[in-house]
């Protein structure tokens, strides 16, 4: 199985607010995105990269694993195919946005 490596950019991170009218109310209260649309729990470190601060207690969505494993039938898809649409997703994230300016 080939997974993909997240690079902590923190675009995906930065654009939960836009979904917010898509997603359950409980998954907004957590993400309380701020007026950008940044999830609250995303910092940016010195380094130039992000964290979330709740990682260990993230919700299932933002887990790529948890998604890949329970959501790639609701797609029609194996599991490899839903890495490989995540991964996609992700790189097409990171173009459309300048995460490095950010
Ligand atoms: S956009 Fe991709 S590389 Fe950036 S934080 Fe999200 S999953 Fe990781
Ligand atoms: S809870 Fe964490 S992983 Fe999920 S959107 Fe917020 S910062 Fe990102």
């Amino acid at each position: 199985m080939t997974t993909f490596q997240c690079q902590r950019c923190g675009t995906c991170c930065k654009q939960v607010g836009h979904l917010i009218q898509w997603i359950p109310l409980m998954l907004a209260a957590i993400f309380k995105p701020d007026a950008s649309g940044a999830c609250q729990h995303l910092r940016k470190l010195e380094d130039g990269t992000y964290e979330c601060v709740i990682y260990e207690k993230r919700p299932k969505i933002c887990r790529v694993e948890w998604v890949v494993k329970n959501r790639a039938r609701s797609f029609g898809l194996d599991e490899q195919s839903m890495y490989d649409l995540s991964a996609h997703a992700c790189k097409l994230l990171r173009e459309e946005n300048d995460h490095d300016t950010v």
